[in-house]
């Protein structure tokens, strides 16, 4: 069985790692699916998401990198895949997937959404936040100064490193 899981990945947290990670467990492979959608003017490209993505997940066997847009349903169907893997922190998280995978199902009926609950380690944090940690506190905006060892509970090195070349 394949699974994608789809998402910005703006950038891969350990938070979508862990995911992931359970996901290659119940999976045969999982394609990890950038979405590509200069609408939400990304920190990082879709190159630049998925190198870090490989990077930080070189541990974890059976997984793949892809970007797309457009609508997720037309790109499972176009790849006869038809689990698509979502995450879940929180009752707001599963609010927004609820909508989405019902109209998934309505526009590809093999299509099934299997949704994870997060690892409670991970329950709050997301790349949005992460990224407005990581620009505040490279451009030296905290008066109280910034330690970036904060970082590293909740991405890889290698994030952090890009987080810093960015911003810094
Ligand atoms: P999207 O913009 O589609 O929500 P994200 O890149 O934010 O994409 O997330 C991709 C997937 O990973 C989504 O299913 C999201 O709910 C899930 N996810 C994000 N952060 C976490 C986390 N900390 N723990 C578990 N799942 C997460």
């Amino acid at each position: 069985m394949i699974a994608l899981f789809p998402g910005s990945f703006d950038p891969v947290t350990l938070g979508h790692l862990d995911i992931l990670k359970r996901g290659a467990q119940l999976f045969d492979q999982v394609i990890v699916a950038v979405l590509n959608n200069p609408a939400k003017s990304p920190l990082f490209t879709v190159q630049e998401r998925i190198d870090l993505l490989r990077e930080s997940a070189a541990d974890i066997p059976g997984i793949q990198f892809e970007s797309y847009s457009g609508l997720l349903a037309d790109f499972a169907r176009k790849r006869e895949i038809h689990y698509i893997l979502r995450g879940v922190r929180s009752e707001a998280d599963f609010a927004y997937e609820m909508p989405m995978a019902q109209a998934n199902k309505q526009l590809t009926d093999e299509l099934e959404t299997i949704i994870m609950v997060t690892n409670h380690a991970y329950a709050y944090m997301s790349a949005g936040l992460i990224r407005e940690i990581a620009a505040a506190g490279y451009a030296s905006i905290f008066e109280s100064g910034f330690d970036d060892k904060v970082l590293d509970q909740w991405v890889t090195p290698t994030v952090k490193n890009m987080l810093k070349n960015k911003f810094m």
